[in-house]
């Protein structure tokens, strides 16, 4: 897929301090993107009067470029010690996103420039943790493959993880971006999951995502690369014929990607939820979506969330397990939730 190019990009007048900030200025100035100085990246205050939606539609448009000023990273159990932060958002639209729900009116893809000290910042959180391997995950505010050809931070955490025996990184992805990591030396130290779904949720719901088969593909290649690399099915929608639909995608995972069973290939299970914000929000920012978001056929999980009926869940659960066992006899299942 085409990888994200903006359409107006937005600079924090900080980030021209920095080596990065100023390359990515040159690059888009010469492609003729529009181009305006920030105070913050954190608020952007925009020229024009929108509505919530079109508001929506130009940040998802617009890059931001900042400096990441909170290097105090924020604990991301059960996935990893830490979560580490080189972007926040991404340049695609899947209407359940849980981001562009949180994330309001500040959906606008941000990138920070100053890696340098968030790699300082990473070995602080190494230091100060008592464990033998301390683990960051990548992918907590962002999808970061998504932008990685606008900043090469994975590819610079790549070469900063490779070298730890004392660190691992985890990135979870939809994008087919991997290109610039594949002669990288990584020391297995560097996990990529791809998130993958059924054909009906992807065409649906996943808006400006590579397809299944480039998700595959990129997976294969960094599998090849000597990667670990696991899958997360996410979010998994109970729709219409979905025993079938989710049977089709992990034959194709075993045609495409895995030929041959792996040891250490690993499943994330995550079924759909939605709380009564990200229905508000959703059904905003997306009038006629198919997510099916009735609260009074879900199961309320407290804290506002919601949850497919005991019955659903356990046959999703069920099914989709028995599949992963038949197809994939060594994989590791980490977690259905
Ligand atoms: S790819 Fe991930 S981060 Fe981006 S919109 Fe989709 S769910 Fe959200």
């Amino acid at each position: 897929m085409k990888p994200f190019e903006p359409e107006l990009v937005l600079i924090e007048e900080a980030a021209l301090d920095y080596k990065l900030g100023r390359e990515i200025k040159n690059k888009y100035e010469s492609k003729g993107v529009p181009i305006r100085m920030i105070e913050s990246h954190n608020r952007v205050k925009w020229e024009e009067e929108m509505t919530p939606l079109e508001l929506f539609e130009k940040a998802k448009n617009t890059l931001v470029v900042g400096v990441k000023k909170t290097l105090n990273f924020k604990s991301c159990q059960p996935s990893a010690d830490y979560r580490v932060v080189t972007s926040t958002s991404c340049p695609a639209k899947c209407e359940y996103c849980y981001l562009a729900t949180n994330l309001g009116s500040a959906v606008y893809v941000r990138v920070y420039v100053n890696l340098e000290e968030i790699l300082e910042a990473i070995k602080k959180h190494i230091k100060k943790n008592d464990k033998e391997i301390t683990t960051f995950e990548a992918s907590s505010s962002s999808d970061p493959v998504a932008v990685e050809h606008i900043t090469g931070a994975l590819k610079r955490m790549v070469q900063f993880f490779a070298k730890r025996e004392d660190a691992k990184l985890r990135v979870a992805t939809k994008f087919d971006n991997v290109d610039s990591l594949l002669n990288l030396e990584h020391n297995e130290n560097i996990k990529f999951r791809f998130s993958i779904n059924s054909s009906y949720v992807i065409k649906t719901f996943e808006n400006f995502t590579p397809s299944l088969t480039l998700r595959l593909q990129a997976a294969n290649k960094l599998q090849k690369a000597g990667y670990p690399v696991g899958f997360m099915i996410a979010p998994i929608i109970a729709h219409d014929g979905w025993k079938d639909a989710y049977k089709e995608m992990l034959d194709r995972v075993v045609k495409i990607c895995f030929q041959s069973i792996e040891d250490d290939l690993t499943f994330e299970l995550i079924m759909f939820r939605f709380s009564t914000r990200s229905k508000n929000l959703i059904e905003a920012r997306y009038p006629d979506t198919e997510l099916k978001l009735d609260k009074e056929k879900s199961k309320h999980k407290g804290f506002g969330k919601y949850v497919y009926q005991d019955e659903v869940a356990d046959e999703l659960k069920r099914f989709i397990t028995e599949q992963i066992e038949i197809k994939f006899p060594n994989a590791k299942i980490d977690y259905f939730t």
